[in-house]
């Protein structure tokens, strides 16, 4: 049976039904991990997501996760989701604008990492691109050792294939170690 016209009129334009999802040209096809356990974390959550749709088109989104802080002095859990985005815009641009959200969200983005935040955007793949510089480390350097990123992140990407480690998104959850609480809230 060919795969039917039916299926594929729910997909964006551009899109093949069946085949891998490819950014349309000129633009990057994102994963990025959405993070909140400051305030109101749910519309803090949903802000960032009306932000992200300013920035190109949502194309998956994850169920939304309460988690317990990892590396961090607190005892605020989190609610944690990832999204795929498509967008034109160039990784740089793409994380100085998420920056921007998070300081007009209240994030004081002076403070030192792995502090409470009311909301943390992270680009976790640019597309195919690897990258290692300062301000931006693509693939996100700890998303491999994170079940609050890699959990979502099977949720809605299970055969992704990380640039680097050239494994799937479910291999790299199975060799997760680790007793972190990741609990599906929807
Ligand atoms: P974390 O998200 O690990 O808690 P922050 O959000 O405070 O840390 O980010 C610290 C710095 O990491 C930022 O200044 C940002 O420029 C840099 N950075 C490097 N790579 C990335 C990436 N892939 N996504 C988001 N920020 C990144
Ligand atoms: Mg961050």
């Amino acid at each position: 049976m060919t795969r039917s016209s039916k299926a594929s009129g729910c997909l964006p334009d551009g899109y093949r039904c069946g085949g891998a999802i490819r950014p349309r040209r000129g633009a990057v096809f994102y994963y990025l991990g959405l993070g909140s356990n400051l305030g109101e974390r749910g519309e803090h959550i949903g802000k960032a997501l009306a932000f992200l749709a300013e920035c190109g088109r949502v194309l998956k989104r994850s169920s939304v996760y309460e988690t317990t802080p990892v590396a961090m002095d607190s005892a605020k859990p989190f609610l944690n989701m990832v999204v795929a985005l498509e967008s034109p815009l160039k990784p740089l641009e793409l994380l100085v604008r998420c920056k921007g959200h998070e300081a007009a969200q209240g994030r004081d983005l002076k403070s030192p990492p792995y502090r409470d935040r009311p909301i943390d955007i992270d680009i976790l793949l640019a597309g195919d691109l690897v990258l290692a510089t300062p301000e931006l480390t693509v693939p996100h350097p700890r998303l491999c050792e994170r079940g609050f990123v890699l959990v979502p992140l099977f949720e809605i990407a299970p055969k992704l294939l990380h640039p680097v480690e050239k494994v799937t998104v479910a291999r790299l959850l199975s060799r997760l170690k680790g007793s972190e609480t990741v609990r599906r809230l929807d």
